[in-house]
């Protein structure tokens, strides 16, 4: 038997970075955790390094390190404290890493898994800011280095299982018409729209099929989340916005399908568990046990389908005009977003003002070249200015 891979987990605190770590315990002989990193919540990251023994494990600064070098020490393990983005890249890049799960949340992402991308390590890609915001400048690193993309959103993961193995000739000399990406709808798909008004950051929480971080729940009720994902599908399997069609399918059982010129549609279908993915793309080309239960279809009964209502899902249109603008548009709404997600979870705008705060901030700045990561970062640093400022106008 070859020797365990050595997996890094950034975000290891997090909803995909528990399942990841879920799905690693369940096979030892394939997997060994390298490293780990945490940033707010230390107790439960001290606990993951007592059951996973990483050799590393990252924290955001200098007390964090102090508090978590107390905690290994009293707990008798030895593991190396990194500190902050540097420590994320080291752990990221290190020479012994096999694959990295890059499941920080938002841009704070986009520099460590950019590092993994440019070792060429396996890229597990749940952080789908980092692509989004830098989408070019990502893949061209991916060509560059030969790094191994694969994407952990449920949607992107079940495209990649419907698309042959070698869709790098491009969609259309594979044969796909277009991708039908899949969306639940979140908890406000019926809710009446004058009541959006009123509606908290708990009830935007409470995804009706999945249990996932904060930042991403609201997306979802927002459907801001789909068309960050349409523009992260474009970028992975090299499609233009066009291509791509939201499909609301309120079960969540299908993940996303290929639609082929001759007529065939491919789905991927399970339980919306996210061990799934995860396991998939962890072993793949082979396939392993993910500790998800078996997909009971007579207890799903049926399949929904309908088109969304732009109208309750401004963020859906705001995504799809910067993914056709493309450059810095899709970097700026991106920005703009995790700003405001931010502000309506702190409960300074409500929850419409999402959308009307991206819409103003993406509309004030010109769309512009993005040729290196400064560019980049130049946008996304731009747009939080434009967000902020329109908080002081408009929040609370
Ligand atoms: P989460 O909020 O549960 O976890 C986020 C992780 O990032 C935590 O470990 C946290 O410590 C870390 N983190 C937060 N801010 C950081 C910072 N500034 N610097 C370093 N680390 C920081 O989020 P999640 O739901 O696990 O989502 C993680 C990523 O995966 C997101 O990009 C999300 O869009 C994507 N994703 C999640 C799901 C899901 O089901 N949860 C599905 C698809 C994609
Ligand atoms: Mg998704």
């Amino acid at each position: 038997m070859s020797k365990p891979q050595r997996i890094t987990v950034l975000g290891a605190t997090g909803s995909i970075g528990l399942s990841t770590l879920d799905v690693i315990a369940r096979h030892p002989d394939r997997y060994q955790v390298f490293a780990l990193s945490g940033f707010s919540r230390l107790d439960e990251l001290l606990a993951l390094c007592v059951k996973h023994r990483p050799q590393c494990v990252v924290v955001p600064d200098a007390a964090g390190a102090q508090r978590m070098q107390a905690g290994l020490r009293a707990a008798g393990l030895a593991a190396e404290v990194l500190v902050g983005e540097e420590g994320l890249c080291q752990v990221a890049a290190d020479p012994s890493v096999d694959a990295v799960m890059a499941a920080i949340v938002g841009a704070a992402g986009l520099r460590p898994t950019l590092a993994a991308v440019e070792a060429g390590k396996k890229v597990l890609l749940a952080n789908k800011e980092a692509l989004v915001m830098s989408g070019a400048l990502f893949m061209e690193a991916v060509r560059r280095s030969g790094a191994l993309l694969l994407p952990i959103d449920s949607e992107h993961n079940a495209i990649f299982q419907c698309l042959p193995r070698d869709f790098s000739p491009g969609l259309g000399r594979v044969g796909v018409r277009r991708i039908l990406l899949t969306a639940s709808g979140g908890p406000f798909r019926e809710t009446p729209l004058a009541q959006l008004e009123q509606v908290t950051p708990e009830q935007a929480c409470a995804h009706p099929n999945w249990s996932m971080g904060r930042k991403i729940s609201v997306d979802s009720a927002s459907m801001m989340n789909k068309g960050l994902e349409l523009i992260e599908a474009c970028w992975l399997f090299d499609a233009r916005p066009h291509q791509v069609e939201v499909v609301v399918h309120r079960q969540s059982v299908i993940h996303s399908m290929v639609d082929y010129v001759d007529g065939s549609v491919l789905a991927q279908m399970g339980n919306p568990d996210m061990r799934t993915p995860i396991a998939h793309a962890l072993s793949w080309p082979e396939r392993i046990d993910s500790g998800v239960a078996p997909l009971d279809l007579f207890a799903v009964g049926r399949l929904d389908f309908e088109a969304p209502d732009e109208l309750r899902f401004p963020c859906l249109r705001l995504a799809r005009q910067a993914a056709e603008a493309g450059n810095s548009a899709p970097t700026m709404l991106n920005a703009a977003n995790e700003v405001a997600v931010a502000a309506f979870l702190e409960r300074r705008i409500r929850y419409p003002e999402i959308a009307r705060m991206i819409e103003d901030v993406v509309s004030l700045e010109p769309v512009v070249a993005l040729d290196a990561l400064d560019a980049v970062f130049a946008a996304d640093t731009r747009a939080r200015e434009l967000a902020g400022q329109w908080l002081n106008r408009h929040g609370r």
